[in-house]
């Protein structure tokens, strides 16, 4: 179908030809993680954001669209501090998320 308009090529994402698997394995280890809405709490209260891109709403997009590489650059900067889990208002225990994901990269690196 013509709409008349189309995405610019370099911001398509196909899910289809993405690897998931991370993303649906945290999912299986931590379901909570599937009810984000982004809302962006985390982030703005990162203690790691400023100066260095983290973010657990982008980390979780990022995995949601097979971005790996970036969400591992993303896992070197958190501090663990813990302070992104008490705002979350649907109750992710964001800091558990990071070190799941954390060992999910480990597992993986293990397998290579
Ligand atoms: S605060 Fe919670 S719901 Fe909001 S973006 Fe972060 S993880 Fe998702
Ligand atoms: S635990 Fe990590 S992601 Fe959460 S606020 Fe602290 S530095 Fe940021």
């Amino acid at each position: 179908m013509d709409f008349g308009f189309g995405l610019n090529p370099s911001s398509a994402i196909e899910l289809d030809k993405q690897d998931l698997s991370l993303y649906d394995k945290l999912c299986r280890i931590e379901p909570t993680a599937a009810t984000c809405i982004a809302c962006g709490s985390c982030s703005a209260t990162c203690t790691a954001a400023g100066y260095s891109g983290m973010s657990v709403r982008k980390l979780l997009i990022g995995l949601q669209r097979g971005r790996s590489q970036e969400v591992e650059q993303m896992l070197s900067h958190c501090m663990l501090c813990g302070k992104c889990t008490m705002v979350c208002p649907r109750g992710i225990n964001t800091r558990r998320v990071i070190l799941t994901v954390c060992r999910l990269y480990d597992n993986a690196e293990g397998m290579l």
